[in-house]
């Protein structure tokens, strides 16, 4: 490893494995068979989705928590997706205080799901700029912490200790799957990964429209996208300007990075539904719809993918996996009825 910053290491993830054991939650690797066939080899599911809030994202949220001083007078973010719910969650188990900056463009369902773990919510301006302004104000004037999303060392170990329960449960496998966006995820379990067994493949896949990571990577610089409404939401989002961590360790730990489209995540995650009885985000069918797209020709097994999160709207859930067409934003995604 060579421009790794030396604040992180297979050291840093097994030291953040042990902190947040008691608030996340070791998650099984079980196999899916339909896709096993399908791939020709062995394919398996790391559930994250039974974590506490239901996603991943509660990893680097309590290991970065861990290390507070008891009378720290609280963390906040502006995060309304998991990684809110992960802060929040693991500043309550933690006896902390949590606020989450939001904009009031933020749907009513996101801001209970938060408020539900503990935390207290701001309702702040039309952007989410304005909310980030806002954490920045109570890091500056209330001396609370900020929680970044993924550009953090701590935070990326927290989402690393993935890597090392896949290891520990099966030695042999050969190729991650990992959905990919600000890149903390791919970025941590690649480090512990890689550290265990340098040979292990790393694949990146993301949706094919507003793929920040995959477009800097190509560009071989930190490159804005305009963020598009995409069944893979958990995906959307830039780098930040001054990423200092997740591009360079991402451009140096992942062999590879695949995009999906919003047919072939529609698709996914009905098989998910339907072969493997599980209910999943866009963002975490990334894997399969790659699988099913016939995109990872020459995947070498065993396979795991990374089933990020659960947390998604219902009623699209069930629209989906009639087969009717969805609303993305301006854009129709049309329908169709599941078939093997
Ligand atoms: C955050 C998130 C990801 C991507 O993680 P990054 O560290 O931003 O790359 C994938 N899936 C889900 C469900 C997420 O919440």
């Amino acid at each position: 490893m060579t421009t790794s910053p030396a604040e992180l290491s297979l050291e840093t993830v097994a030291a953040a494995r042990k902190a947040i054991a008691g608030t996340a939650l070791e998650t099984p690797l079980v196999p899916s068979p339909f896709l096993s066939a399908l791939a020709g080899t062995e394919v398996l599911l790391k559930l994250e989705i039974a974590q506490p809030i239901g996603a991943f994202k509660i990893r680097g949220a309590a290991n970065a928590i861990s290390i507070l001083p008891g009378d720290c007078p609280g963390v906040t973010c502006c995060s309304t997706g998991n990684h809110g719910r992960g802060v929040a969650y693991a500043a309550m188990a933690r006896g902390l205080r949590a606020v989450v900056c939001m904009s009031a463009l933020v749907p009513d369902a996101k801001v209970e799901g938060i408020r539900a773990l503990g935390a207290e919510v701001r309702i702040i301006g039309h952007s989410q700029d304005e909310a980030a302004e806002e954490s920045r104000r109570l890091v500056a004037e209330e001396g609370l912490a900020e929680i970044p999303p993924f550009d953090d060392p701590l935070v990326i170990a927290g989402q690393g200790t993935i890597g090392l329960e896949l290891l520990d449960s099966r030695p042999d496998l050969e190729t991650l799957l990992i959905p990919l966006s600000g890149g903390g995820l791919a970025a941590g379990i690649a480090l512990a990964a890689k550290a265990r067994k340098p040979g292990i493949r790393v694949i990146g896949i993301s949706m094919d429209r507003g793929a920040a990571m995959y477009e800097s990577l190509q560009a071989g610089r930190n490159v804005a996208v305009e963020e598009v409404p995409s069944l893979a939401d958990s995906l959307g989002g830039g780098l930040g300007i001054d990423n200092r961590l997740t591009l360079p360790l991402c451009r140096e730990l992942i062999d590879d990075t695949v995009l999906v489209s919003e047919a072939e995540i529609y698709r996914a995650m009905q098989c998910h539904y339907y072969e493997d009885r599980i209910v999943c985000e866009g963002g975490s069918a990334v894997g399969a719809a790659a699988l099913l797209a016939g995109k990872l020709p020459d995947v070498t097994g065993p396979v795991a993918t990374i089933i990020t999160g659960r947390n998604l709207d219902m009623n699209m859930h069930a629209d989906i996996m009639a087969g009717r067409s969805v609303r993305l934003g301006d854009l129709t995604l049309e329908g169709k009825p599941y078939h093997a």
